[in-house]
């Protein structure tokens, strides 16, 4: 432990001092100071440091750092991490904003995500800034939990921050993700006919309704989850490929017991194969819906509110290949490849053609986003090792 303590000393120094600033997303208050910070720590490395803020009309400054290493080759990889943290909530045993090391592990808010990937990618520029095949970029940004518009999505659309394969170092250490889902979401709404609970036969009850509608689904979804995707599923889930999935996580409608509502609302979220069109996916659920909406009374309509492109690197690209290969080294067989279940930022830099991994120190295990978060020590260190090995000379 101590050893490994040595051979990290300047990640966890790193770690504790962006810790130490509170950049919770909500209040936005920390991050002049850590981007100053990010700044300085990068210009020590020797790296050149350019800083982009969007200036909103809100008047919060929201500054991206960017520090770039250029060693004259004609291929740069971008590392795309974060600085802002989802805020502490109730119930930590440990300070959230101090670092706390305690039986290989460091903890804190921010610890996992994504503040241990500032300080691994850092740390790797600093053992091959004599020694790189690559050109390196890393980027630092906030606003990353709350949709990342205005941190890397800023930098790539209104920037124009350009390279040639990225890593969103924002993920798990046991896989390489080189792939996230499409979401769709919206609402399903029946609207009925009011009235008073002890006359029921006088009134059409939206809430009975709207439970028939969500009980039909079962076949769409069934429907989706025959879809798989040419990407595999991360070790640990129930199918080989990635699947199609649908879920209703929001339910309402009512205003009192004793009255019969007019109407009643579910909204849904809809996960795609990560090269599925969102398009097609939301006409598929068209069509299924104007296939069942007249089984019910009342009139049922279905609104879509959000939806995200998903992404998928190919496995055979010749970047990817040779960071799964870095990742032998490092833990003497390669690491999987899977795309992942949930969504990432990959799919701003696959939206402008690069293509794109993820690949981080957030294990599954470290209360990301819950209270006590911790990264493993030694995750810190093969994650930058493996950072290393994919940019050193070879
Ligand atoms: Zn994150």
């Amino acid at each position: 432990m101590v050893l490994l303590m040595m051979e990290i000393e300047y990640e966890l120094s790193l770690l504790k001092d962006l810790i130490e600033i509170d950049t919770d997303v909500m209040k936005k208050e920390g991050y002049s100071d850590c981007a100053s910070l990010i700044k300085e720590r990068m210009k020590e490395l020797g790296l050149k440091v350019d800083v982009f803020d969007p200036n909103l009309a809100d008047g919060i400054k929201r500054p991206s750092v960017v520090g770039t290493l250029d060693v004259g080759s004609e291929i740069t990889i971008g590392l795309v991490t974060h600085y802002d943290v989802v805020p502490p909530g109730e119930g930590w045993t440990k300070p959230p904003f101090r670092l706390t090391l305690s039986d290989g592990k460091a903890y804190g808010r921010g610890a996992a995500d994504d503040k241990s990937a500032i300080a691994v990618s850092l740390g790797a520029a600093k053992i091959v800034r004599d020694d790189a095949r690559f050109n390196i970029k890393i980027l630092a940004s906030p606003e990353e939990e709350v949709g990342g518009e205005w941190g890397i999505g800023y930098l790539m659309q209104d920037v124009g921050i350009k390279f040639d394969f990225g890593i969103i170092v924002d993920s798990m250490p046991n896989i390489v993700s080189i792939g996230a889902s499409g979401i769709v979401q919206g609402e399903i709404k029946v609207i009925g006919k009011q009235g008073h609970a002890g006359y029921p036969h006088r009134a059409i009850n939206p809430v009975h309704e709207l439970s028939r509608l969500i009980n039909e689904f079962e076949k769409f979804i069934k429907m989706r989850e025959e879809k798989q995707s040419s990407a595999d599923a991360p070790p640990g889930s129930p199918k080989k490929k990635v699947w199609g999935r649908l879920s209703f996580t929001m339910l309402g409608g009512g205003i009192k017991e004793n009255v019969i509502p007019s109407e009643a609302w579910t909204r849904f979220d809809m996960r795609l194969l990560p090269e599925e069109d969102p398009e097609e996916a939301k006409k598929e659920m068209l069509v299924f819906f104007d296939s069942i909406r007249d089984f019910i009374k009342g009139f049922a309509t279905i609104t879509f509110k959000g939806t995200d492109r998903g992404y998928l690197t190919h496995p055979t690209n010749r970047f990817v290949q040779s960071f799964v290969d870095s990742t032998r080294i490092v833990f003497g067989e390669p690491l999987p490849i899977a795309a992942s279940l949930g969504g990432d930022d990959g799919r701003f830099l696959a939206n402008e053609g690069i293509p794109v991994v993820s690949y981080g120190t957030i294990a599954e295990d470290t209360n990301f986003h819950g209270v006590d978060e911790y990264v493993y020590l030694k995750d810190l260190k093969n994650v930058r090792d493996v950072f290393v090995e994919f940019i050193k000379k070879r």
